[in-house]
């Protein structure tokens, strides 16, 4: 393959590098805004998974903390990033708790007035591993994201559009009053990549953020803190006493004393077998059995 064959292939591959942009995917990040305004009035603001930076630029083009000081970006990502005036960056990961109190001490005990987050796992190859792996890291975002954004605020995040893609949306709409799945024009329609604009940070009364129970799928104890969340969830419960009768338990019929069979309290009055079951008392020798529950066998 020739070297200007993705120049020729890709528009936004080629812009990118005409424009001064670390990556193509700061097109999508644009077009966000473009059409959403999410960045307006945004002085601080968070790039999770951010390298090579692309994102991070458009922030700081946006926001142009060379020039305004209460402008502040926070970029993170696993990898080293090359340095970009204006934006601090922290090598590490967005699972970790102490990613999260390492951003907060960057803005001085305020909170970020928005969160991007366009991370992506080593895929497979493997749909449904990747879809997984990338709802996976998209719930660390939103937990990470409880640490450090302000009620109110933004978050905007990559999703992979797959099959549980509507237990995602309910999950997000937990802590944001407004979700939208949008799809910039630079993310290719043969991809399942969108992204999720949630605005309006509203967590749930009572809402304590941890790292340990992304979107709150697991821990039982964290459940009483989360009065309004408990709402979304039908209980599930087990009743009567454990020492009664086991349903699924063949007992002895001598159990509880001497057996005596009776009939049931209350015959079917037309049963469905009735007719089938005339039909076959008129062919003659035939031996019909009535069951204890008013069933009747051949
Ligand atoms: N938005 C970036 C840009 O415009 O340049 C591109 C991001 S790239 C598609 C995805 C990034 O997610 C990778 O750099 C990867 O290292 C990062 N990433 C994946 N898992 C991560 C994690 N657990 N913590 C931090 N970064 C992570």
């Amino acid at each position: 393959m020739g070297k200007s064959s993705k120049d020729k292939r890709d528009v936004y591959y080629r812009l990118a590098k005409e424009e001064g942009w670390r990556a193509r995917s700061a097109y999508k990040l644009l077009q966000i805004d473009e059409t959403f305004n999410i960045l307006k009035g945004v002085k601080r603001a968070v790039d999770l998974c951010a390298a090579p930076g692309s994102w991070s630029q458009v922030l700081a083009r946006k926001l142009d903390p060379a020039n305004d000081s209460e402008a502040k970006i926070v970029a993170v990502d696993l990898q080293a990033m090359a340095p970009l005036p204006g934006v601090v960056q922290i090598q590490g990961d967005i699972t970790k708790a102490s990613t999260a109190q390492e951003i907060v001490s960057h803005f001085r005990g305020q909170y970020a007035d928005l969160v991007v987050c366009d991370g992506a796992p080593d895929v497979t190859g493997l749909h449904d591993i990747d879809e997984y792996i990338q709802s996976q890291l998209l719930l660390s975002a939103v937990n990470i994201t409880t640490h450090v954004l302000k009620k109110g605020g933004t978050f905007v995040a990559k999703i992979f559009r797959g099959k549980e893609v509507s237990l995602l949306y309910s999950q997000l709409r937990i802590f944001f009053g407004r979700v939208t799945i949008v799809k910039p024009r630079s993310s290719r329609n043969s991809s399942i990549e969108a992204f999720a604009l949630c605005e309006d940070y509203n967590p749930p009364y009572n809402y304590v953020p941890n790292m340990l129970n992304p979107l709150l799928e697991n821990s039982a104890v964290e459940w009483g803190l989360m009065n309004e969340v408990n709402s979304f969830i039908v209980p599930f419960m087990a009743c009567g006493d454990l020492s009664a009768f086991d349903s699924d338990t063949t007992y002895p019929l001598t159990i509880g004393g001497k057996y005596e069979r009776k009939d049931p309290v209350q015959m079917p009055l037309s049963p469905p077998y009735e007719e089938a079951l005339s039909l076959v008392t008129k062919l003659g020798d035939v031996h019909i059995q009535r069951n204890d529950d008013g069933s009747s066998a051949i």
